[in-house]
């Protein structure tokens, strides 16, 4: 029985993790899960699935949860618990799903605690890639890409990189991806979270919008794979059926294909190197074509366009650059500034932050909080 200890619980990737351990109850046991504030689902899943511990990073919703609970879980408060149960000597797998850079020290912590990490909190790696990186191999870490691109990445180096000549991340380019410039300033937080093909948390959707998401990909399979960003290409895909591509120097490209459905990513990372049944059907390819590709505009998706920057520039760009999204995606789903001002705002605030080479975590942490700092300037000016 394989110990799990699911971070982010209630989120989209939470959820999916819960329906592919449902399918294998005899393989899998929900050891320890997270959540920040909504405690009421939390308590259905200590019903559910009676794990060991369970962590409420907000503290009003532990009070709740601890008033209310009847089981035997342990409740825990705060951040500083997540790392606990991302590290206790009873975990196996920790599931990386809280969104942001609120989920990297769990996410560091797992891998300094040498667990097999099943990455889907991306931003850890944009903002402490190196450390990160570091942590999984003096640990033995096993760190498996919970992404579709990056799992799609992984899969087709399954046979080795001889050869590599560059690897291409799918983007199916999100609810605008047709629509031009001018018609963007006035869309709203539902328009840009409706997703054509990908159910997921508000904040990934906005990112899918904007094309951050893909920003933040291309930083992450510069991490993952050990790539330099020449190397990493990107084609816009709208049907998200091929998930990603990985080229060689014979001219062969393989890809991996599938329904747009991240319990295969889960279910991979879960069994990996084997596989097992994940509730997703097989796709059937009369159904989807045709199956089309363009280059990306990188005029209008400029949030792309700063992320390719950040990392040819390296250091702590990457970070700021993370921060300063986080900021202007949640004024935007606030309704304070425009759709078109998150790339603005992030583009002036790597202007306006000091640029250096982080080597610790507090200097990343001090970093991430400055340039939030200078990202909320730049918004209070909107105002
Ligand atoms: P979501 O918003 O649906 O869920 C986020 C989870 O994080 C929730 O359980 C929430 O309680 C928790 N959380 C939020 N703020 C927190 C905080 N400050 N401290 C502790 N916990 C907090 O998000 P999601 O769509 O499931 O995405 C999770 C991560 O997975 C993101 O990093 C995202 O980029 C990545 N990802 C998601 C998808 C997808 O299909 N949803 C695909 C690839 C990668
Ligand atoms: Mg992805």
């Amino acid at each position: 029985m394989i110990n799990l200890t699911l971070l982010g619980a209630t989120g989209s990737i939470g959820k999916s993790t819960l329906a592919v351990v449902d399918l294998h109850p005899d393989q899998f046991n929900v050891f320890a899960i997270s959540a920040h504030t909504n405690w009421q689902q939390m308590l259905e899943l200590c019903k559910k699935y009676q794990p060991s511990f369970v962590v409420m990073t907000d503290e009003n919703a532990a009070a709740q949860l601890t008033q209310q609970i009847q089981d035997k879980t342990v409740v825990l408060v705060g951040a500083k618990a997540l790392d606990e149960i991302a590290s206790h000597t009873q975990t196996d797998y920790v599931m990386a799903a809280i969104v942001g850079a609120a989920g990297m020290s769990s996410a560091l912590a797992a891998a300094q605690a040498g667990k097999r990490i099943m990455l889907a909190n991306k931003e850890s790696l944009v903002l402490a890639g190196d450390i990160f990186m570091q942590a999984v191999k003096d640990n033995q870490a096993e760190l498996i890409p919970v992404d579709s691109e990056h799992s799609a990445i992984f899969q087709c180096l399954q046979g080795g990189r001889s050869g590599l000549k560059k690897i291409q991340l799918t983007a199916s380019g999100g609810p605008f991806l047709h629509t031009p410039l001018e018609k963007l300033v006035n869309v709203t937080p539902d328009q840009a979270c409706a997703h054509p093909n990908w159910s997921m948390g508000r904040k990934i959707s906005i990112d899918s919008a904007t094309m951050m998401n893909k920003g933040l990909e291309v930083i992450e399979a510069h991490y993952l794979f050990n790539l330099s960003s020449e190397k990493i290409d990107v084609v816009m895909h709208p049907q998200s059926i091929i998930h990603s591509s990985v080229y060689f120097e014979d001219g062969s490209t393989l890809s991996q294909l599938g329904n747009p459905d991240m319990r295969s990513v889960i279910s991979y990372a879960m069994s990996y190197p084997n596989r097992i049944a994940s509730g997703v059907p097989s796709l059937d390819l009369t159904q989807n074509s045709p199956l089309e590709f363009y280059t990306p505009d990188f005029e209008k998706f400029s949030c792309l366009r700063l992320a390719f920057e950040a990392l040819k520039q390296s250091g702590s760009s990457m970070g700021t650059m993370n921060a300063a999204n986080e900021v202007a995606v949640d004024s935007f789903l606030k309704g304070r500034i425009s759709f078109l001002d998150i790339s603005t705002v992030i583009e002036k605030t790597l202007n306006e932050a000091e640029h250096f080479y982080p080597s610790t975590l507090s200097e990343v942490i001090h970093n991430d909080q400055s340039a939030r700092a200078i990202a909320d300037k730049i918004i209070k000016s909107y105002a």
